[in-house]
């Protein structure tokens, strides 16, 4: 499967231990992230994984496109409710097509947890 990884600045430490707490599940997978979220998980977890532009500059667009192109199979994007994002229309907008193209995306670390299970299965 072609998973997107993204997480807001705050959520970013979140979605490091939560790649890492399944590793065997990601390494099976091809993986596609936004700039700064993708380059931490290369540090951290020593996965490869294909880099877009920082979400801000443009990289949420870039994964909505793969979206709209069907390139994508499921999306986690950890997001930040507490936080204003200047790319707030950027961050719609992914999920809107989202919701079109019926591409499942989770921006809970719970629902993530759920997707695992499915993967596993
Ligand atoms: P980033 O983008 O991984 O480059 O920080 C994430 C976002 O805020 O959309």
């Amino acid at each position: 499967m072609k998973i997107a990884l993204i997480a807001h600045d705050k959520k970013k430490a979140d979605m490091v231990a939560f790649v890492k707490e399944h590793l065997n599940i990601f390494s099976t997978h091809e993986l596609y992230a936004t700039g700064t979220t993708g380059s931490m998980l290369v540090k951290y977890t020593g996965l490869s994984i294909h880099l877009k532009k920082s979400g801000p500059l443009g990289g949420d667009q870039e994964i909505g496109s793969m979206v709209a192109n069907q390139l994508i199979d499921m999306i986690i994007f950890f997001r930040d409710p507490l936080t204003a994002q200047p790319h707030e229309p950027d961050v719609s907008a992914l999920l809107r097509l989202s919701d079109h193209y019926e591409i499942p995306l989770a921006t809970n670390r719970s629902t993530a947890d759920l997707f695992i299970s499915a993967l596993e299965k």
